[in-house]
């Protein structure tokens, strides 16, 4: 079984939060999937494709420069030299990301880029297929999950914090649209492994979830 630890939910369930903070603490590398299929996102709507232009697609996906730079806490991603942190987090590119990553094509290239990262042995992977096709071996196995209310609220506060106006109902709208696509697709639909262990995250804050995934994790390990 592979030391990695992989975390899986959907929009607004705290899965980053957490799974940054559960690196940091077990000082463990950790790998965001999600700003992956971001950087796919960006770049085919940077070039003009459209979604139904598969070879252009392959062609971008395959040629595409994805670079995570950590520096103390923050947490950087790079397209080439191009720096797409902020990039990649607008609204418009959530709903794209989602769009390219039910095709074919980007998520082959995709898979096989977090299996590489994760071959290096222990890792913190986060996203929606982590624990189901990414790495099915892993040790550990998490799913985050919470009510859709406080998931919109999360969001919604994330996206005030930014100076974003954007309206409660939109960002409700868009969270519904963007985990229904993720849930109901072909390929790696989000959905718990059988083998994962379901945390909701209504009522609990990052540390708190950091702690109960920490002890799941010790019993795993007896
Ligand atoms: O987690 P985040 O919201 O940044 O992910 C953006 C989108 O990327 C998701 O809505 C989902 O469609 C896609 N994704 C995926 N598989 C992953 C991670 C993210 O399909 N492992």
């Amino acid at each position: 079984m592979s030391p990695i630890i992989t975390i899986d939910g959907p929009t607004g369930s705290g899965k980053s939060t957490v799974s940054r903070l559960l690196a940091k603490r077990l000082n463990y590398p950790y790998l965001d999937t999600g700003a992956m299929y971001r950087v796919v996102g960006l770049a085919i709507q940077r070039a003009g494709i459209g979604l139904k232009n598969e070879k252009e697609i392959a062609k971008i996906c395959n040629s595409l420069d994805i670079k995570f730079i950590h520096e103390g806490d923050t947490n950087k991603i790079y397209m080439g030299n191009d720096d797409v942190t902020e990039a990649i987090r607008e609204p418009v590119i959530d709903l794209m990301a989602s769009n390219v990553s039910a095709l074919d094509t980007v998520r082959k290239v995709m898979v096989k880029l977090q299996r590489k990262i994760g071959s290096k042995g222990l890792l913190v992977a986060e996203g929606r297929d982590m624990g189901t096709v990414v790495f099915p071996e892993a040790k550990h196995k998490f799913y985050l999950d919470a009510s859709s209310d406080v998931r919109v609220k999360r969001r919604f506060q994330e996206r005030q914090k930014k100076g974003e106006s954007i309206s409660r109902e939109k960002v409700k709208e868009y969270l519904i649209k963007r985990d229904y696509q993720d849930m109901n697709r072909r390929l790696s639909p989000l959905k718990p492994a059988k083998d994962a262990k379901i945390i909701d995250t209504t009522k609990l804050n990052p540390d708190q979830v950091v702690e109960k995934i920490i002890k799941e994790m010790a019993k795993d390990n007896n």
